[in-house]
């Protein structure tokens, strides 16, 4: 646990159960049936919604699930503004609390590295994590990516925080200050909570903020990339900012680290400096997941690792699960579990990580059907369709040889029958799992469990 520091004795008000240590916290959530668990488990609540509820209290925390401003402000939040009362998260609290007296005693001090973005992020923190532990340095992971940043233990020496963080949690938090900031990509995503685009990149940005981060690692195959690593910069050569690319040569005079055909080449003062094939890593497939790597590769080396140890700890990434994960392979064909492909951006990319692909796809469809993946199909031998959207998907793929499966179990019984030596059997559903499973955790794990099933 990471103690809160700062409110000590005061009043702190908590609107969607979260935690703030030392203080007296008023708790609430707009949810009967949270409220039903909490007061289960013996937590007493305080109705935030009555008025006089923020008298005397000096904070309320908020979780990043619920709207603060667009599309409208929860009503909870509105009454703490209407009361003067700071609104801040779980993200806001950390960076206040985390250095403490005891630092002056270490020999290198404590560091945090914060990942955002609109994809990538689970992945590039994960093998940001993953870099830090094999080459031997202290470190913890948390944020979007299932720990609570205050559930971490308190840090030791050397150590190195390494936080996903959501455009909901850096759009509230009133304190962002991690020593390498890091924006893999954008694309438009939660529009409805950040009011647009320009909304949207405007909480991500907040992670930069000017006089920010020590090291600003930044994706610049968007326009808004761009934009961020100019305005990071002093000049050309400032090598503050490391410029990361999946496709583009980047040679100029700063600092960079770009994948092309497969290799990854770091740059530095308009030479190369260091060269990392790809290709053969079984964890890390395709060009999205090559953006990862050079990501987690410039976030570490601005620590100033070696290439050599990155390199030996990329190839031993396992990924992550239902992300472009492996799952088994027979007689030349492979199974991979990019259950989390839950868009069509996302399941784009995983259509174009593999030469030939038995493609497990549908669910409960979004807006805008899987028109736009067309231009991505030719990698596709026979899509087997599975869920509410299956018919719908159908009448969209053209050409495109489909079954209607249905079911998971018989959709991955299809593909495995039918796949020859160099295919891969792939779930990439370009849809939300809710028709059929409560979540893509589930669907994920019922692809492996038919998988397995086939393998025998
Ligand atoms: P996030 O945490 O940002 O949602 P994940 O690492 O969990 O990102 O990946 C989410 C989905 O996007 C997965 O289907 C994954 O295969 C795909 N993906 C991973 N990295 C990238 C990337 N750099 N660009 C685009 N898609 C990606």
């Amino acid at each position: 646990m990471i103690p809160v520091r700062g409110y000590e004795g005061r009043r702190v008000a908590v609107l969607g159960l979260g935690a703030a240590g030392g203080a007296e916290a008023l708790l609430w959530d707009d949810s009967p049936e949270a409220r039903g668990k909490a007061e289960a488990a013996g937590f007493a609540l305080t109705d935030l919604t009555r008025a006089g509820a923020f008298d005397g209290v000096s904070l309320l925390v908020t979780s990043p699930g619920i709207p603060h401003l667009y599309p409208a402000p929860n009503p909870v939040i509105a009454r703490a503004w209407d009361a003067g009362v700071p609104v801040d998260n779980d993200i806001g609290l950390f960076f206040r609390s985390f250095a403490t007296p005891a630092w002056d005693d270490f020999a290198v001090a404590p560091r945090v590295i914060a990942v955002t973005g609109s994809n990538g992020k689970s992945t590039t923190s994960a093998l940001i994590h993953h870099i830090l532990a094999e080459t031997g340095t202290p470190t913890q992971l948390a944020g979007n990516i299932g720990r609570g940043v205050l559930d971490i233990e308190p840090a030791t020496d050397g150590m190195v925080v390494v936080l996903e963080l959501s455009s909901y949690q850096t759009d509230l938090a009133r304190a962002l200050t991690p020593d390498i900031a890091v924006f893999t990509n954008l694309s438009p995503d939660h529009l409805d909570r950040h009011a647009g685009m320009g909304g949207y990149f405007a909480a991500k940005r907040r992670l930069f903020a000017e006089g920010g981060p020590d090291r600003a690692v930044v994706g610049v195959d968007e326009d808004e990339g761009r934009y961020l690593a100019n305005q990071m910069g002093e000049g050309p050569g400032d090598d503050r900012v490391i410029r990361v690319s999946a496709g583009r040569k980047l040679d100029g005079p700063g600092w960079a680290v770009f994948a092309r055909k497969g290799f990854l080449a770091e740059w530095r003062k308009g030479r190369q400096v260091a060269s990392i094939d790809l290709r053969g890593i079984v964890g890390l497939p395709g060009a999205h997941n090559h953006q990862n790597a050079c990501a987690a590769y410039a976030a570490t080396r601005a620590l100033g690792l070696p290439p050599k140890g990155i390199e030996a700890a990329l190839r031993s990434f396992e990924g992550l699960p239902h992300r472009s994960q492996r799952v088994g392979e027979r007689g030349g064909v492979t199974f991979v579990n990019d259950s989390k492909a839950t868009n069509v951006d996302s399941a784009a990319k995983a259509l174009q990580a593999f030469p030939r692909i038995r493609w497990i796809a549908g669910g409960l469809g979004k807006e805008g059907g899987i028109g736009a993946l067309k231009p991505h199909l030719g990698s596709v031998v026979k899509a087997y369709l599975i869920g509410h959207s299956a018919r719908d998907f159908a009448l969209q793929l053209g050409d495109t040889p489909h079954e209607i499966c249905e079911t998971m179990a018989r959709a991955v019984a299809r593909a495995a029958a039918e796949a020859e030596p160099g295919d891969t059997v792939l779930l990439a559903p370009a849809a939300a799992s809710f028709d059929q499973y409560p979540n893509f955790e589930k669907r994920g794990e019922d692809f492996v469990a038919e998988v397995a099933k086939v393998l025998g």
